[in-house]
C-alpha cells in the first residue's frame, strides 16, 4: 500500500498484542500453545463489578455520557486518589477514557509539537515510544538495565534531559520488569525533576495494587508535592480489578491539560463505554478484598516461575516486587543453536524458536527496548506456568 501517512511509517504494531494474537491463532489451528504473552489477569471480573455493569444495562444507562466521564466515576476517582495516594484532585482535574492507552495517547497528542522529546526509561512498555511518534514527538530512551534492578538512576535521568524534553514517562511497578520504585528511589528522581521545571511527568500507575513482599507503592506527585502542577497521574481498572476488556483508564492532573485531552476525545471517540463506566464506579467504591487474595496467588506464581527459570543455565531471572511480569536475561544463551536448528542470535530469535518448537508464547525483549531478555506474564494458572517453564527448561537444555 502506498497511501499511508508518513507518520504511520514511523510506528510498528503493538508487539504484545501481536504475540497474543499469534498464540490465539496457533491455538485455534489446533496447536498446543501456552500463551504467556498477554498482560492480563486470568481471574474473571469480580461478581459485584459485573453486577454493576448488568444493572446499568437493565436500567437503561446505555446512552452517551459526558465526553470524559460521568460525575459519579470522577467522584470515585477523586476519592481513590485521596484514599490510596493522599492526592487532592477535583472532578475538573480528572479524565476518563477507553483504557489507560487512550489516556496516554490523548495526553501526548494534546501536548507534543514536532521535535519535542519524551524521555522513556528502558525497558519500557511497548506502546510508549510509538505513541510519542504518532503524536509527532521524539522518544528519547534512557537505560535502566538489570544491573540497577531495571530502575532508572538519578544520574541517568539527569543525563537524558535536554531543553527539548517535554515529558518524562514513569512506570512503577513496571511493565515489563515488575520492578517497583521505593519512596527513596523515586524521591531521588523527583529531586532531579525539580531542577528541570520545563519537564512534565506522566506517571503510569496501572500496576499500583499488584505489589508483593510488603512493597509500598508511591507516585511522583505524592513523593514530591512541588511536582503536583506538572504531573499527570494515570491509572485504570484493567489490571487490579481484572477488567482489561471493559476499557476504562483515567488520569488526574492540571485542569488545562485535562481540558485539552477532553477536546481530543470529543473529536475522536467521545465517551468511554457507558456500561463500563458504571462498572468502574463499583470497582473503585466497592470492596477491594479480592485484590489481596489475587496477590497471594500472583506472588506464588511469581516464585514458581522465578525458581524454575533460574534453574536454567544461561538464564538470570530477578525477583520483582510488583505487576505480574518477570523479565529474565538470556545473555548466557545467545549464540547457541536450538534442537530444531534455530540459531539464537537475539531475544527475538529465542522467542520465535521457543514458540515454534515448544508452543510457549513469550514477548521478546527488543520490543521493550532492552535485550537480550524476554517477558513472561505469569497471570495464568499454576498448571500452565509449570508446564510452560518445564518446556522452557527442556528447550534450553537442548541448546548447543
Ligand atoms: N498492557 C498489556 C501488555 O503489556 C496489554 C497489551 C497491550 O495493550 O499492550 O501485555
Amino acid at each position: 500500500m502506498s497511501r499511508l501517512s508518513a507518520t504511520l511509517s514511523r510506528v510498528k504494531p503493538s508487539p504484545t498484542i501481536a504475540v497474543t494474537t499469534k498464540a490465539q491463532e496457533l491455538k485455534a489451528a489446533g496447536r498446543d500453545v501456552i500463551g504467556l504473552g498477554a498482560g492480563e489477569p486470568d481471574f474473571p471480573t469480580p461478581a459485584h463489578i459485573r453486577a454493576a455493569g448488568i444493572r446499568a444495562i437493565e436500567e437503561g444507562r446505555t446512552k452517551y455520557t459526558a465526553v470524559d466521564g460521568i460525575p459519579e466515576l470522577k467522584a470515585a476517582i477523586c476519592a481513590k486518589f485521596k484514599r490510596d495516594n493522599r492526592l487532592d484532585y477535583t472532578p475538573a482535574q480528572v479524565s476518563v477514557a477507553s483504557g489507560g492507552k487512550q489516556i496516554l495517547y490523548n495526553a501526548l497528542m494534546a501536548t507534543l509539537n514536532p521535535g519535542d522529546e519524551v524521555l522513556i526509561p528502558a525497558p519500557y512498555w511497548v506502546s510508549y515510544p510509538d505513541m510519542v511518534l504518532l503524536a509527532g514527538g521524539e522518544p528519547v530512551i534512557a537505560p535502566a538495565g538489570i544491573e540497577t534492578g531495571f530502575k532508572l538512576t538519578p544520574e541517568a535521568l539527569e543525563a537524558a534531559i535536554t531543553p527539548k524534553t517535554r515529558w518524562f514517562i514513569f512506570n512503577s511497578p513496571s511493565n515489563p520488569t515488575g520492578a517497583g520504585y521505593t519512596w527513596d528511589e523515586l524521591k531521588a528522581l523527583t529531586d532531579v525533576l525539580l531542577r528541570h521545571p520545563h519537564v512534565m511527568i506522566m506517571t503510569d500507575d496501572m500496576y499500583e495494587h499488584l505489589a508483593y513482599d510488603g512493597f509500598e507503592f508511591c507516585t511522583p506527585a505524592q513523593v514530591e508535592p512541588a511536582l503536583y502542577d506538572r504531573t499527570l497521574t494515570c491509572n485504570g481498572v484493567s489490571k487490579a480489578y481484572c477488567m482489561t476488556g471493559w476499557r476504562i483508564g483515567y488520569a488526574a492532573g492540571p485542569q488545562d491539560l485535562i481540558a485539552a485531552m477532553r477536546k481530543i476525545q470529543s473529536q475522536s471517540t467521545s465517551n468511554p463505554c457507558t456500561i463500563s463506566q458504571w462498572a468502574a464506579v463499583e470497582a473503585l467504591n466497592g470492596s477491594h478484598d479480592f485484590i489481596a487474595e489475587n496477590n497471594t496467588v500472583f506472588a506464588r506464581r511469581r516464585d514458581l516461575v522465578v525458581k524454575m527459570l533460574n534453574e536454567v543455565e544461561g538464564i538470570d531471572c530477578p525477583t520483582p516486587n510488583g505487576a505480574f511480569y518477570v523479565y529474565p536475561s538470556i545473555a548466557g544463551l545467545i549464540g547457541k543453536t536450538s534442537a530444531g536448528g534455530a540459531k539464537i542470535t537475539d531475544d527475538e530469535a529465542f522467542a520465535t524458536a521457543l514458540l515454534e518448537e515448544t508452543g510457549v508464547a513469550v514477548v521478546f525483549g527488543a520490543a521493550f527496548g532492552l535485550s537480550p531478555n524476554f517477558r513472561i506474564s505469569y497471570a495464568t494458572s499454576d498448571e500452565a506456568l509449570k508446564e510452560a517453564c518445564t518446556r522452557i527448561q527442556t528447550f534450553c537444555k537442548g541448546l548447543s
